[in-house]
């Protein structure tokens, strides 16, 4: 397993959002059984998103075991600002000094929440994307937004504000997570024809926006409830790229045995 992906290959992608959990310690543990669990994996692009107090430390152990077996880090956030007097806000750089390669930007929990709106999503993405770092953009539609109707409408909304001023090469080192608002957290999970409306939705946009093969290479990642249980039907989905995972990455047995699933119905397919 090997997160130095040649030009062109494209691969399935697991990542773990560990969200408001665990000491230091527990992370580090965490992470290096994440690692060791999906040592023999070949194919597939793992993440672990720990709190923004652990990352340095877990990048630091996780970088011990070389870069033929490391499981990547990412930050579940970061501001668009590079420095300056922005009191508890983290700058993309600094992500990257910690050893971060990845950071989820505009999770649902952080619209919801914290009241982050597209166009911060947008400055977060250009930013981080200014800074080396990939970004794992999160959109979604709420439960009202689904029962309205609306849902393709909202998801195209918010990629396209997402995405804005966003070169076509940045793009290239993107990935876009569904995440139905609906499905995080609540143990129901979209069912794979929904996911797949709206994987094919977001890649049709980008293929008129930008271009089809700018669309091809795109991963597109679905997020709600993933478990092991239901990882293999998700990923049959022909726009299913890989997960990102809540919960269910909280143990490594079953991130593990996710990434292994996953990885296994991607290749066959
Ligand atoms: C998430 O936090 O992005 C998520 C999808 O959570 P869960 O898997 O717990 O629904």
């Amino acid at each position: 397993m090997s997160n130095d992906v040649p030009a062109g290959e494209k691969r399935p992608v697991f990542a773990g959002n560990w969200k408001l959990f665990g000491t230091l310690a527990e992370s580090v543990a965490l992470a290096t059984d994440v690692q060791a669990g999906v040592a023999g994996v070949d194919g597939a692009d793992v993440i672990v998103a720990p709190s923004f107090l652990a990352l340095a430390t877990v990048t630091a152990r996780l970088g011990a075991g070389g870069p033929a077996n490391r499981v990547a880090v990412a930050a579940q956030d970061c501001y668009w600002e590079a420095k300056g007097a922005f009191t508890g806000e983290i700058a993309p750089a600094q992500l990257v000094d910690a050893g971060c390669r990845y950071v989820i930007i505009g999770h649902s929990e952080r619209r919801q929440l914290m009241g982050e709106t597209d166009a911060d999503v947008n400055r977060k993405t250009r930013a981080a994307l200014g800074a080396g770092l990939k970004p794992i953009i999160c959109i979604g539609e709420t439960l009202a937004e689904r029962d309205g109707g609306t849902t393709l409408a909202v998801v195209e909304r918010q990629l396209d504000a997402a995405l804005r001023d966003i070169s076509d090469a940045d793009l290239g080192r993107s990935l876009v997570a569904y995440e139905p608002v609906w499905a995080i957290g609540t143990g129901r999970t979209a069912t794979p024809a929904q996911a797949q409306e709206v994987h094919h939705t977001i890649r049709t946009r980008v293929a008129a926006t930008r271009s089809a093969a700018v669309a091809a290479a795109l991963p597109i990642l679905y997020g709600g409830s993933v478990k092991p249980d239901n990882i293999r039907a998700l990923m049959a989905e022909v726009d299913v790229d890989g997960a990102l995972v809540g919960g269910a990455s909280l143990s490594a047995d079953s991130f593990v045995r996710i990434v292994k699933e996953g990885t296994e119905v991607w290749l066959r397919s």
